[in-house]
């Protein structure tokens, strides 16, 4: 549990710029478990003030992402909440009127400089190297009467916060880096309110995490440059600084930051790619957190109910897909073959337009039986498709050449392929199963005076197409009686 004494509410807050990506959704999860772990809120909100970069696309993407990974938001878009509205778009008017009211009380003021002064001034400052680079203070001492007669005028302005002259360093105090001091030269009076009347990210941040009561700031490392920046807001606000936590960048294998260099970086290219959203979430928690530096399989009710922040690590946490993968297969391998048949195999036939929509082909056992043999086969969900794809073909298979030439066209092979069909032929329709047919074969190597290899080589290639497959039982239980014999007289001609 938090020690603050606060309820805890946290915020996730992406800026509708691009797609959820990794980076994005681990904070949420980070932000969403430390919420549920503590009985707290969990708020989205949306961090629209860029108007050239966010789009209504991205955001419904963003939402629809953040429901497949099952991050369940107590406030925000589509929920509403007490504190709303919950896009920054919607929220003009409230930091509008929070920076005039910083203006009126003297924390802040109207700037009038135009950007080619602050370019001089900044080229003047590096040139006589002084230490302090920032904002010259310039319309600092402008008269406030003098100052609000400009702005009636029209003429073209800023707002700046005016950080106290005394203020000294500055210590953020953050749960993961310990206090990270910020030196006073290297804070400026920066621009809260732009000139096209648009707040700036830390000045609209603050507002928001104030008025919506936040307690804990967890986001991404890269803003923790911009922390001192955002407690002189919450100073000048005169509202308490929340508890920050900064988590690490996601690294690719190579040690650089992840990107689109390292492969899929969006959340839905993983979904479409065939991974549980409770394993995805799994793996994503342990990206920079885990419960005791061992466990790897942590369920969304553990994560839920044991996330704290202390266990988050403030290295760099590297992207390592085999781990995903290994996480998934674990996460499959729980699931019962009905479970498994229900929630990916038929469901991926379908997409794949092997199984019509609405009707199922066969009866549940069938999908059952299935599921028993390419659960422990499956990494991602359309591992099954290609897997299936030969129960699906009818009586005439394509064979695939380099298992027939490996396989078939050998010496004696038509008399392995005889002497299965023959053994095939005593086992009735109704004793048609995986055991019984493997009992009827079994005999069958030794008899020819042959290795399992070719017997089954030979066979497999005949009825299945390849020489992977499931196994031999199982895929012959699963093509019926009629099929498995017709496509064992299919290959025969091959056979030698
Ligand atoms: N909109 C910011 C981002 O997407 C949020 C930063 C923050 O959490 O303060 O990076």
């Amino acid at each position: 549990m938090s020690d603050d004494k606060r309820l805890v509410r946290v915020r996730f807050a992406p800026s509708p710029t691009g797609k959820l990506h990794v980076g994005g959704a681990r904070t949420a999860i980070f932000n969403w478990a430390f919420a549920r772990a503590n009985h707290g809120t969990f708020i989205l909100r949306i961090d629209d003030t860029d108007p050239t970069r966010s789009t209504e696309e991205n955001t419904r993407v963003i939402l629809r992402a953040m429901r497949w990974l099952g991050l369940d938001w107590d406030e925000g878009p589509e929920v509403g909440g007490d504190f709303g509205p919950y896009k920054q778009t919607d929220r003009l008017e409230i930091y509008k009127k929070a920076a005039h009211q910083l203006v009126k009380e003297g924390k802040a003021y109207y700037c009038f400089c135009s950007p080619e002064k602050l370019a001089a001034d900044k080229k003047a400052a590096q040139e006589r190297h002084d230490p302090f680079q920032g904002y010259p203070r310039t319309c600092r001492n402008i008269p406030p009467e003098v100052a609000q007669a400009r702005v009636d005028n029209g003429e073209s302005h800023t707002i700046r916060i005016k950080v106290p002259l005394d203020r000294g360093d500055v210590v953020a105090h953050d749960v993961i880096h310990g206090d990270v001091v910020f030196k006073a030269n290297e804070l400026d009076d920066f621009i809260i309110f732009r000139s096209d009347g648009t707040p700036t990210y830390n000045f609209a941040t603050v507002v928001d995490d104030s008025m919506m009561g936040i307690t804990h700031v967890i986001r991404g490392d890269d803003h923790l440059s911009n922390t001192p920046r955002q407690m002189m807001v919450y100073e000048a606000l005169d509202r308490p600084v929340p508890t920050f936590a900064h988590i690490s960048m996601i690294l690719g294998p190579d040690g650089k930051k992840l990107s689109k260099r390292h492969g899929a970086t969006s959340v839905e290219e993983y979904r479409d790619a065939g991974y549980l959203s409770d394993a995805f979430v799994n793996y994503l928690a342990l990206l920079g957190w885990s419960p005791d530096g061992s466990t790897t399989i942590v369920p969304r009710k553990t994560l839920a109910s044991e996330f704290s922040l202390d266990h988050v690590s403030k290295n760099p946490a590297t992207f390592d897909i085999k781990k995903l993968n290994s996480i998934n297969q674990t996460y499959i391998m729980a699931m019962s073959d009905s479970e498994f048949a229900d929630k990916i195999l038929i469901p991926e036939l379908r997409s794949a337009k092997l199984e019509p929509e609405n009707s199922t082909l066969h009866e549940h056992t069938w999908y059952e039986i299935l599921a028993s043999v390419l659960k422990p086969r499956t990494v991602v969900m359309p591992d099954v498709i290609d897997k299936s794809r030969f129960l699906y073909v009818g009586n005439v298979i394509e064979l695939d050449e380099k298992s027939v030439k490996r396989n078939i066209v050998k010496p004696n092979t038509k008399s392995y392929l005889t002497a299965a069909k023959r053994a095939l032929e005593s086992v009735s329709e109704e004793n048609w199963h995986a055991e019984q047919i493997n009992a009827a074969l079994a005999p069958l190597p030794d008899q020819l005076d042959t290795s399992k290899r070719k017997f089954y080589g030979a066979l497999r290639v005949a009825v299945c197409g390849n020489q992977v497959s499931p196994p031999m039982g199982e895929s012959l239980e699963l093509l019926g009686k009629p099929c498995a014999l017709a496509r064992i007289d299919n290959a025969m001609p091959l056979a030698q």
